[in-house]
């Protein structure tokens, strides 16, 4: 028999374990919230910069890092093409809308007789359609109307589709950026300085980075003295690499530079900016010539992009003839839609060029550039309403 009082001796002994033992794991649990002092980490040290135990300073010897090792702040996320024509519409409505509006009251009118007729060919030749273009859709328009009839439906209806014919659904849009043979796909912005040839390349960067692209840009435009800065900035936005050079150097070196590492680490697209001096000609094919040629050392070229603003109407289309002679343009970008009426231009420079104008700038900012959708394009011309009475 154990005494009574040695099991209270026991239980109390016990009791004393238990608790000290809760106590230790709380104690233990309350210190590992604290902050723990954390060593320099080691995990990830880009190359010229200091390890543990080394100097806090970059050693001055060290090598000037460049764009791509450089550690890229948050990355933008770029809008979807889907959004992007949503915005393409709404802002082509606001500056091509006179157009649209003017002719459809023009053939709305009670009486549609010859002087109708002058004016709304004096509206198309305002807008830059070009003559040719203007006249055809005339006599397309004054046919269909007197065969079809004017009620105000048929009229919307006819324009939509004459206006969608003139602007050429049939052509091929889309843009060559597949890889191919093993070879990145190369594209290269040419146009007349001013244009929006840098912009341009950063926002096609941000359309290809949304569709999962991997990217390369070449700042070949050596002559603007802020092209090559304005460019990386516009890649690392994206996490984009933009090979470059120094000021002033040959923008072919650069340019090669630039698909040499788009073929070095598997990129999906080269996107090179060019300079595009236009003081004589010569020059001019001079210099393309030379990029063309460096370039497809490395690998061939599938897109020449001729940049043109849309607010310099015959302008750009004397910078167009200049361009088709030196280089074999394969698509036109339309840059500044949103500060112009005169839309028709995309309409002169396809027949000019024999090329399609495959993409169209319609802003400023990061994504304000989209794909160009003749159908989309009509329909912001005409305005909402129209566009359901097309469907
Ligand atoms: P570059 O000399 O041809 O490289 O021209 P930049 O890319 O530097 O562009 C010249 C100016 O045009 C800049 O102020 C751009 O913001 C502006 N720009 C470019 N594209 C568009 C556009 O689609 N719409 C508007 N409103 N401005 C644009």
């Amino acid at each position: 028999m154990v005494p009574v009082g040695d099991y209270l001796w026991l239980i109390i002994g016990i009791a004393v374990l238990v608790i000290g033992g809760l106590a230790g794991l709380v104690t233990t649990r309350t210190r590992s919230r604290k902050p723990i002092e954390r060593p320099v980490s080691t995990d990830v040290v880009a190359p010229g910069e200091p390890g543990v135990g080394e100097d806090a300073e970059t050693p001055r010897d060290t090598p000037t890092r460049t764009v791509e090792e450089t550690a890229l702040p948050t990355l933008e996320k770029p809008e979807s093409a889907a959004g992007r024509l949503v915005r393409l519409r709404q802002r082509l409505a606001s500056s091509q809308g006179p157009l649209g509006r003017g002719l459809l009251s023009l053939l709305s009118r009670d009486v549609v007789d010859e002087d109708t007729w002058e004016e709304v060919e004096d509206l198309l030749l305002t807008a830059d359609v070009g003559v040719a273009p203007t006249q055809e859709l005339v006599e397309r328009l004054r046919t269909r109307v007197k065969v079809e009839g004017k009620s105000s439906a048929s009229v919307r209806d006819i324009l939509r589709e004459e206006l969608v014919t003139l602007v050429d659904p049939t052509l091929d849009r889309s843009l060559d950026v597949e890889r191919r043979e093993g070879k990145p796909a190369v594209v290269l912005m040419v146009g007349v300085n001013g244009t929006g040839k840098t912009t341009t390349v950063g926002k096609l960067a941000r359309v290809l980075v949304a569709e999962d692209k991997q990217v390369v840009l070449g700042a070949a435009d050596t002559f603007r003295a802020a092209a090559a800065e304005q460019l990386a900035t516009w890649g690392e936005r994206v996490g984009v690499p933009a090979v470059r050079g120094p000021e002033g150097s040959d923008p072919a070196s650069v340019a090669f530079e630039a698909v040499r590492t788009g073929v070095e680490q598997e990129a999906d697209v080269v996107l090179v900016d060019t300079a595009g001096r236009l003081q004589n000609k010569a020059g001019l094919m001079d210099e393309l010539g030379k990029v063309k040629r460096v370039v497809e050392k490395q690998a061939p070229v599938s897109e020449v992009l001729l940049v043109l603003d849309a607010t310099t109407g015959q302008n750009g289309m004397m910078q167009a003839r200049v361009f088709r002679e030196v280089v074999d343009v394969s698509g036109i970008v339309l840059t500044k839609l949103d500060g112009s009426a005169k839309g028709g231009i995309v309409v002169a420079v396809q027949r000019e060029l024999g090329v399609p104008v495959k993409l169209v700038g319609i802003g400023e900012g990061a994504d304000d550039l989209a794909p160009f959708d003749p159908e989309a394009f009509v329909d912001a011309l005409l305005g909402e309403d129209v566009a359901q009475a097309g469907e």
